[in-house]
């Protein structure tokens, strides 16, 4: 069982009124979307029975039969012939496509939107609806010899979950295991990406307890919100973060005590894939590392796997020798230089001089030079002087803001104190099943 924080007292006080004002909160806004439903499906409820109008007596529909036509986006579609394989006038065409700005975004449509069409008894279109996702939607409505056009915006209804995964294989497949797609995967790695190695560094045994958000709308699961709170114990570290959004609305994962996540250099400068992953388990050793002093790491990837630049900077040498093969190396700042061998290619437009933003394609993994196969030869120079890059003190990046820290630790209380009465449960349950 991991030590509770020493803050964690603090919290969990500070956090429990807020639960309770919280899940109040929650439960309100349930009765209130519920209320909403209710109203808006209030019109369109048929009317009661009338024992006057027994059903056998024929006779006109209250509403007039309007052809109603689903039509999704095929591959190659533009409008204009999803209108002709529909037989919708070219005209109606022209009026809804100029109906202002929301009109423009018909010009790029994609396979997975979808449209609706409703039509009056002449044929002509009076009502279409453009889906670009379950969460947005265009609706056009023929106003005499225009169409009016309306974005709806759908908000979806956030739960917050949690789940607790031990790694036995991979990072993907602990996530797997718990329904958790390798997307979250993907970015629960990142999160974590200044601190820990994922391709090189993940053990067995190594758990992570996360608090995250699931969507909903109209009480159908439509995928995961964000991840609020999360704990990742690496080889016995124990590494915590929290998702905090600022004043301007930016947000980034920080640890409980307001220092950021993020830092100057990534540990390891190759995309984590799940095939990277499952890569390494059959690592490769270069021919030289016996017999040559070796002052890199080697990532064992898949040829093509993007090679990222760790931290911001300039390219300095992009050059290709017997040995290193296709290689770049990059200045960041005065003091810290790192090389990538081996490349397969090189980013397109990358040149000598230009700089590069910290997690930038700059190449891909290949085999050239002196290589068995496929990885990335890594290096990371510290004023002239090789350093292991999973072990080097890097400098840290800025803190939470003075200014926002009294917010920050106002909205990070709930999640963290949520997190770890999860963990507790957790522990208490793999207890009993013990
Ligand atoms: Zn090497």
């Amino acid at each position: 069982m991991a030590l509770p924080n020493r803050h964690l007292v603090l919290v969990a006080v500070l956090g429990l009124s807020l639960v309770v004002a919280w899940v109040s909160g929650r439960l309100l806004d349930q009765r209130a979307n519920a209320a909403n439903v209710a109203q808006a499906s209030e019109p369109e409820r048929p009317p009661p029975a009338n024992i006057a109008a027994p059903t056998a007596t024929p006779s006109a529909p209250a509403e007039p039969s309007r052809p109603l036509l689903r039509a999704p986006v095929r591959r190659g579609d533009s409008l204009s012939t999803i209108f002709q394989r529909h037989g919708l006038a070219e005209r109606d065409l022209q009026l809804v496509v100029s109906s202002g700005p929301l009109g423009k975004r018909l010009r790029t449509i994609h396979p997975g939107h979808e449209f609706e069409f409703e039509r009056d008894e002449n044929g002509n279109l009076v009502h279409m609806k453009y889906r670009l996702g379950q969460l947005d939607t265009v609706e056009f409505d023929r106003v005499g010899e225009v169409f009016k056009a309306t974005q709806v915006a759908h908000q979806p209804d956030l739960l917050t979950r949690y789940k607790h995964g031990v790694i036995k294989q991979s990072l993907f497949l602990a996530c797997q295991r718990l329904g958790l797609d390798d997307a979250f995967a993907l970015r629960l790695a990142e999160i974590f990406q200044w601190d820990i190695d994922f391709i090189l560094d993940i053990r067995a045994g190594d758990e992570f307890h996360v608090l995250f958000q699931e969507r909903f709308l109209n009480d159908e699961r439509i995928g995961f919100g964000h991840i609020l709170a999360v704990e990742f114990v690496n080889q016995g570290d124990v590494y915590q973060a929290v998702r905090y959004e600022d004043a301007t609305g930016h947000a980034r994962y920080f640890t409980p005590d307001g220092r950021n996540m993020q830092k100057a250099f990534l540990r390891a400068p190759v995309t984590f894939t799940r095939i990277s992953s499952n890569f390494n388990l059959r690592r490769v050793h270069p021919l030289w590392k016996s017999s040559m002093p070796h002052r890199g790491i080697d990532y064992a990837a898949p040829t093509g796997t993007t090679v990222k630049a760790a931290g911001d900077g300039r390219v300095v040498t992009m050059s290709k020798t017997a040995a290193n093969g296709r290689y770049i190396v990059l200045q960041h700042g005065q003091r810290y230089q790192t090389k990538y061998l081996h490349l397969s290619r090189f980013a397109r437009d990358l040149r000598v001089g230009k700089t590069v933003r910290q997690a930038q394609t700059i190449g891909y993994v290949g085999a050239t030079g002196w290589a068995t196969g496929p990885h990335l030869h890594y290096e990371f120079l510290v004023d002239g002087v090789h350093k292991n890059p999973r072990t080097v003190d890097l400098p840290a990046a800025e803190p939470i803001a003075e200014a926002e820290r009294r917010n920050f630790q106002l909205k990070t209380a709930l999640p963290l104190a949520e997190l770890e009465r999860s963990k507790s449960t957790s522990d208490l349950a793999v207890e009993a099943a013990r």
